[in-house]
């Protein structure tokens, strides 16, 4: 484990907690009011530091779709299974390759023989295909907008003529915005995420104060930005204000890293995506642009997948990952759904709301 840096320290100060957390109580309305985060990162550290213990009992902080892993669909996952059962080797993250797709999952296409590998980064999946030109690589390329500055780079690069990408990256302002047509979910107020908000900037967060009268706070990760999230969420609230303020100053600017969303524009265009269980999002996820065809897999290998389904039998997946639920309510919750044994998406990712239940929680 690294030693906390002096920042660090400061955000972990008990008495700065007990003063934000008694500004948290003034500030907090008599009826209820609910602040949704989309961030698996930002579940961690308000489960795991058990934040919400903190919290009056008319603040809630729910957890919106914010893990990548989550969300895939199980259509993507199904193409990334067909290739790996015809001779294609399949390279990608730890994690996805336990998340159930329709029928089984890249685990089990492994199990079965399919060349299925597990790596850290996208250049690994290159360093691989150089070194084994007689086997058809695939990358299947997960994550936000934190993780899609990487894939464009290596395709920019001219990876080898034996790699091509499954493309499942995805964008988080469009989920944001799905959340608020949720009819029965009631959000007052978004914490936005740190990491995605590093490479994004604050702007494009605007469209939710100025359009949806939506106060909108980008956090960092410390218990301590969560609770000041909260509390300028709250303060906000009270003047009766909708306004888009930054929490993580100390890492987040308001344009965000220029250059690698450059890098993204000139690799990928923006198009509709489903998400797991949330069905089709408008504009909400990446594909690659046609002069980069001949990276594409679905269009290299024709592939072609049959009907999917998202969810096994019993799994609430769809309801945890828009927070209107929490893990427990699901009835297959540490039953027949545990981290060793997950039934669904949400179990299976360090990133993934009842993973980080099931783990962390304290649950009375
Ligand atoms: Fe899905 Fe398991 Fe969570 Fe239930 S406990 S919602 S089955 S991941």
């Amino acid at each position: 484990m690294s030693t906390p840096s002096k920042e660090q320290f400061r955000f972990r100060d008990p008495s700065l907690t007990k003063r934000i957390v008694a500004q948290i109580q003034k500030l907090a309305p008599p009826h209820e009011v609910k602040f949704c985060h989309v961030c698996g990162t930002h579940e961690w550290t308000i489960t795991h530091h058990g934040l919400r213990i903190l919290l009056p009992e008319t603040v809630k902080v729910i957890a919106g779709p914010g893990c990548p892993v989550c969300i895939l669909p199980a259509a993507e996952l199904d193409e990334a299974i067909m290739l790996a059962l015809n001779d294609v080797t399949i390279v990608t993250y730890g994690d996805v390759i336990r998340v159930p797709a329709s029928e089984s999952s890249l685990q089990e296409a492994k199990a079965s023989g399919g060349d299925v590998r597990v790596v850290y980064s996208v250049s690994d999946a290159v360093r691989m295909a150089e070194k084994e030109p007689e086997k058809d690589f695939v990358f299947l390329a997960i994550g936000f907008e934190t993780t899609a500055p990487a894939t464009a780079v290596e395709v920019l690069n001219k990876p080898p003529e034996n790699l091509s990408f499954l493309v499942s990256h995805r964008l988080i302002p469009p989920a944001m915005e799905l959340l608020l047509g949720v009819g029965d979910l009631h959000i007052d107020g978004f914490i936005a995420p740190g990491h995605v908000s590093t490479i994004i900037g604050v702007e494009p967060y605007q469209i939710f104060p100025e359009a949806y009268h939506m106060p909108t706070i980008v956090a960092g990760f410390e218990p301590m930005d969560v609770l000041f999230a909260v509390s300028m969420l709250l303060k906000q609230l009270k003047d009766g204000e909708a306004r888009l303020e930054n929490e993580y100053k100390r890492s987040v600017t308001w344009v965000g890293n220029v250059k690698a969303q450059q890098i993204v524009e000139k690799v990928f265009r923006v198009v509709g995506g489903r998400w797991r269980g949330l069905g089709r999002i408008p504009s909400s996820a990446l594909a690659l642009k046609p002069e980069f065809a001949p990276y594409d897999a679905r269009a290299k290998y024709n592939v072609k997948i049959g009907k999917s389904r998202d969810l096994l039998p019993g799994c609430l997946c769809h309801l945890v990952m828009i927070g209107k639920i929490n893990p427990p309510e699901c009835p297959l919750f540490m039953k027949d759904c545990k981290p060793p044994s997950p039934r669904g998406a949400c179990m299976v990712s360090i990133e993934g709301t009842c993973r980080i239940w099931a783990k962390h929680a304290v649950i009375h």
